[in-house]
């Protein structure tokens, strides 16, 4: 593409690459210092284009600052495995849904919203931080705070670091419920002595971390965690302008027999109201109606509310950002999306088979190459994006291909194909897969937890690196 906007030859430009240095190939992309080098060889001034707008994106909208009004914070709660992350979103719902607003009953939507002395807060209903990373990687910042469950009888466990990490890659705050403490082997001191070895110091050391003591199970010090939400949103500021189109993320969405595609949002600007056309993903409608998570329809929802939503024509992804906007205007960017998507998909193909060429021509180069296998794609996600940032100078390490269910024939036969190791998450290989993958001398790594399978992959690399001298 350079080559033609330059008017030369794609040899003359690989050329003059090369003697930069730059070992590429026709399709690799090239970035603008680069180019501006390679410009400078065939006397070509190279500019930037100015910026164009996104065929794929909904045109924003100006938002008018004195028309944004203080909004709910919306809170995720994750934590290691059986620390009570569920319990505690079961014991806030039946502590806060008065039983005259639920009916007796509470919506799984997803999320839900309780109210404290006034206030609302709303709950992401999905605990754990890879759902979290997920809508992350898909852009979807719809988390305020994060409350980190850890059993006062058990203390800081993998998955609890993990959580920290996210929280923090994010930029999110922590607020710690130390929870069990009904039970009588609670010790609430090493909980924080461990925390603050990984610099989340409490309140009454020194630090800035609010730290809650909870039971999920006897409710013993739910309000108070509840009240300590409050203060850190207070602090944050957290406003948005509900006048706008209504702007959100897919937090769930189904197939649904009966009622077809149900996505539940949570809409984060703006106001969502029935008759709206909305797009999502490459998902688009009419809202048809809205329910909330008492089960009750309602006619339209503002800032952090979450909804669900019935119209759309297929079912979005979690983690995908929904837009209220003009009927024609949403299907020409869902069209242009899946265009996209087609594109990226074909060329995703390409790359990985470059690798495999250049990796037999290169030779010297060391590289790791990655077959990634979960039960979900929250996981593939978390993994993929964990695993490529691990790659240094010395060492590629490339996912050559990933997806969602059990590691199959094909899986073994592209890993053997590309020298890769496969790590499935949670899902392992059938009977056919394993006998091939014995054949072939691939390795298949099973995993139940993200960050051992991240640090199982640095020790590789450590292992494969040069000495340095
Ligand atoms: P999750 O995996 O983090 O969602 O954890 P769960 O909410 O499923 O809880 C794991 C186990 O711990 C269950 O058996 C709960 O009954 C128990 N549990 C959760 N919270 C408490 C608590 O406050 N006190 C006691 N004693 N047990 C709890």
């Amino acid at each position: 593409e350079f080559a033609k906007m330059i008017k030369r030859e794609v040899a003359e430009v690989i050329k003059s690459l090369f003697l930069l240095g730059e070992m590429v190939t026709i399709n690799q992309d090239i970035d603008f210092d680069t180019a501006t080098l390679v410009g400078n060889e065939f006397g070509v001034d190279v500019q930037p284009l100015p910026p164009e707008e996104d065929p794929t994106e909904i045109p924003e909208i100006e938002d008018d600052p004195a028309e944004q009004v203080v909004r709910p914070p919306v809170v995720t709660v994750m934590g290691h495995v059986d620390h009570g992350k569920t319990s505690l979103l079961d014991a806030i719902r039946k502590t806060h849904v008065t039983a005259r607003e639920a009916g007796g009953i509470t919506q799984h939507i997803g999320a839900y919203t309780v109210t404290t002395g006034g206030k609302k807060i709303t709950f992401l209903d999905t605990p754990g931080h890879e759902a979290f990373t997920a809508m992350r990687a898909r852009g979807a910042q719809c988390t305020d705070i994060s409350v980190l469950v850890v059993a006062a009888d058990d203390g800081v466990m993998p998955q609890t670091v993990e959580a920290i990490n996210h929280s923090k890659a994010a930029g999110v705050p922590i607020i710690v419920a130390i929870n069990k403490m009904d039970k009588p082997a609670a010790n609430p001191e090493h909980v924080k002595q461990q925390l603050s070895e990984m610099e989340l110091i409490p309140e009454d050391w020194g630090g800035d971390t609010i730290m809650v003591p909870v039971s999920a199970h006897s409710h013993q010090g739910i309000d108070d965690l509840l009240e300590m939400i409050l203060l850190v949103a207070e602090v944050k500021e957290l406003k948005a302008n509900p006048k706008l189109p209504a702007h959100g993320t897919i937090v769930e969405a189904k197939l649904d027999k009966g009622r077809g595609p149900v996505a539940t949002v949570l809409v984060q600007r703006g106001t969502l109201t029935i008759g709206d056309y909305i797009i999502a993903g490459t998902a688009h409608g009419r809202v048809r109606a809205l329910i909330n998570d008492r089960g009750e329809k309602v006619r339209k929802a503002g800032p952090s509310t979450p909804v669900e939503v019935l119209g759309l024509n297929e079912v979005p992804q979690a983690g995908d950002i929904l837009d209220a906007a003009d009927e024609k205007i949403a299907r020409g960017v869902a069209e242009k999306r899946i265009a996209k998507a087609k594109a990226e998909q074909q060329k995703a193909a390409k790359v990985s088979l470059d690798d495999i060429f250049s990796r037999i021509k290169e030779g010297e180069l060391k590289e790791l190459n990655i077959v990634v296998k979960a039960d979900v794609q929250g996981s593939v996600e978390a993994l993929c994006a964990s695993l490529v940032k691990i790659q240094n100078e010395e060492v590629k390490v490339t996912v050559v291909h990933s997806g969602v269910g059990a590691i199959n024939e094909s899986d073994v036969m592209l890993a053997s194909a590309a020298n890769a190791l496969i790590i499935g998450f949670n899902v392992r290989p059938d009977a056919n897969a394993r006998k091939i993958a014995e054949s072939e001398k691939v390795d298949i790594r099973p995993y139940r937890v993200i960050y051992d399978a991240i640090n199982d992959v640095e020790a590789a690399i450590k292992g494969m690196l040069a000495p340095k001298f």
